[in-house]
């Protein structure tokens, strides 16, 4: 698989690395080399490119809760986080970009 370039800062981005934000709604999506560039992404405006996910598995549960704000997410409008680490697919969901990057700038998951 080719790699693809990170939204924020156009760094070649490899299949089993960097992040993934997804917005299944619009089939949008955005690719980040590293979690911080998700941040200057969101404030300035949140650009995305036309795609749909990766794994379609991903968003097949019927219950989200906002990884930063706890709230029940619609299965259809919010926002998907997709951390690859080789073969691991870790995600998180979230109410829309403003959530995301409020998680982003506090550490993620790693804080
Ligand atoms: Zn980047
Ligand atoms: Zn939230």
């Amino acid at each position: 698989m080719d790699a693809e370039r990170c939204s924020w800062c156009g760094a070649a981005v490899e299949a089993d690395d960097g992040f993934r934000a997804y917005e299944p709604a619009g089939e949008r999506r955005a690719v980040f080399c590293r979690l911080e560039h998700l941040v200057p992404w969101g404030i300035k405006g949140a650009f995305w490119e036309a795609g749909a996910l990766d794994d379609p598995h991903l968003t097949e549960s019927r219950s989200f809760a906002c990884s930063q704000c706890g709230a029940d997410l619609d299965p259809e409008a919010h926002v998907v986080l997709v951390r690859h680490r080789g073969e691991h697919r870790i995600a998180d969901h979230f109410c829309g970009v403003d959530h995301l990057v409020e998680w982003a700038k506090a550490g993620g998951r790693w804080q």
